[in-house]
C-alpha cells in the first residue's frame, strides 16, 4: 500500500486506504515511546524545521519529540523570532529555508492555505500543523487512532463534534477523516457557531446539546476559538457554558461506553467540566500519547521514503510499505 503524496496538507481528499496506512504506521511506532531508550535511527541525518506562526505548545512539542525519536535534527522557528516580524513574506521565508535544504517543514499559520502556498515554493515535504480555520490533519489522525484503538473500528460509529465548529480546523479535518472512514458525524453547538449550511459538508446539525449527544459513541469537544472570532457569536461565556458545557448530565445522554475527546487546550468550566475531563470516559491523555506516534508516522512516511528514493537514485519516488515498513524502522532493522 502506498501513501504517494509529497505533502500532508489536509485530510480532505485522502482515501480510506491512505488514512488506514498512516494509522497502521502510527500504531507500529507507538512501541518506540514505551522503550527505555526512545530512539530509532530511521531519519538520522535528516533535518526537520518546525515553522510556527501561531502559539502552540502541544503540537510543536509533539512534532519535535516525534522527529527526535526518529533521530532527525530539529530546528524550531517561531513567528516572533522570525523575519515575518520584519516584514518578510511567507514565500520568501520558505525559499530561504528551502535553500538550506531541510528534509521537511512542519508549518502552523493563522491563514488558511499557507501550507499549500509553501508546498508550491519548496521541494521538500510540507506538513500542515494547523492553518487558520482550515485543517489540522495530524490532530484528526491522532483522534482517529484514539477512536480506532478504543472502539476497535471507526466505520458505523456516530461522532458528535461539539462547540465552535465554525472556527475549528480540528472539526474540519475530523469531518473529512471520519466520513471517509465510514463514521456518521453530528455537529452540535449554537446556530452562530454551527451554521445550517454546514450540513452540505455531510454532517448532521443539532443545536441542542442534550439532543445532540443522544446515542453517540464518541464526543469530541472543541475549544471556543476567541482568537479567530471577529464578532459576537453568543452573549456571554457564562451563557455559552450554561448551554453547551459538557457536564456529567449531558454525557448520560450518550451511549454507556462513550469516549470523550478534546484536542486541547481545554477551557475547564467553559466547554467541558473537570468531572468529565478527568472522568472515566475521557481519553484526552491517550490523544496526546497517540499524537507523537502519528507525527512519527507522518514524518517517516514523507521523509523516510525520500531518503530511500534518493539513495536509489529515484528522487522522491514513493516506496511500498513492504520496503519501508515502519515496524522495520521502529525495530531499527
Ligand atoms: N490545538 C488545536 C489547534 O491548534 C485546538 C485548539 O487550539 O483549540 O487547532
Amino acid at each position: 500500500m502506498l501513501f504517494a503524496r509529497p505533502h500532508l496538507l489536509g485530510l480532505e481528499g485522502l482515501t480510506a486506504e491512505e488514512i488506514d496506512f498512516l494509522l497502521d504506521s502510527a500504531e507500529s511506532f507507538k512501541e518506540v515511546s514505551e522503550r527505555e531508550i526512545k530512539k530509532v535511527p530511521a531519519l538520522r541525518g535528516r533535518t526537520v524545521v518546525n515553522l510556527f506562526y501561531e502559539a502552540s505548545t502541544r503540537t510543536r512539542t509533539s512534532f519535535e519529540i516525534a522527529a527526535k525519536r526518529l533521530s532527525a535534527d530539529t530546528i524550531n522557528l517561531s513567528a516572533s523570532a522570525s523575519s515575518a516580524a520584519k516584514g518578510e513574506t511567507l514565500t520568501d521565508t520558505a525559499r530561504n529555508l528551502a535553500a538550506m535544504r531541510p528534509d521537511a517543514i512542519v508549518v502552523r499559520h493563522p491563514s488558511s492555505g499557507a501550507p499549500d502556498l509553501l508546498a508550491r515554493h519548496v521541494d521538500c515535504p510540507i506538513i500542515n500543523a494547523g492553518d487558520g480555520a482550515h485543517e489540522h490533519p495530524t490532530q484528526a489522525l491522532l483522534d482517529l487512532l484514539t477512536i480506532r484503538e478504543r472502539k476497535g473500528r471507526i466505520a458505523g460509529l456516530t461522532v458528535a463534534i461539539v462547540g465552535d465548529v465554525l472556527h475549528s480546523r480540528v472539526a474540519r479535518s475530523n469531518l473529512f477523516g471520519l466520513l471517509t472512514m465510514g463514521a456518521k458525524v453530528r455537529f452540535v453547538g449554537p446556530p452562530t457557531l454551527v451554521p445550517p449550511g454546514f450540513s452540505e459538508l455531510g454532517a448532521e446539525i443539532v443545536w441542542d446539546l442534550h439532543e445532540g449527544l443522544k446515542d453517540v459513541d464518541v464526543v469530541m469537544m472543541l475549544r471556543i476559538q476567541r482568537e479567530r472570532m471577529n464578532g459576537r457569536y453568543f452573549s456571554s461565556l457564562d451563557e455559552y457554558s450554561r448551554l453547551y458545557c459538557l457536564s456529567a448530565d449531558a454525557v448520560a445522554r450518550a451511549r454507556k461506553d462513550v469516549i470523550i475527546l478534546h484536542p486541547g487546550p481545554m477551557n475547564r468550566g467553559v466547554e467541558i467540566s473537570s468531572t468529565v475531563a478527568d472522568g472515566p470516559y475521557s481519553v484526552i491523555m491517550d490523544q496526546v500519547t497517540n499524537g507523537v506516534a502519528v507525527r512519527m508516522a507522518v514524518l517517516y512516511v514523507l521523509v523516510g521514503r525520500r531518503k530511500a528514493g534518493a539513495e536509489q537514485g529515484e528522487g522522491a519516488v514513493p516506496i511500498a510499505l513492504a520496503e519501508a515498513s515502519p515496524r522495520r524502522a521502529a525495530t531499527g532493522e
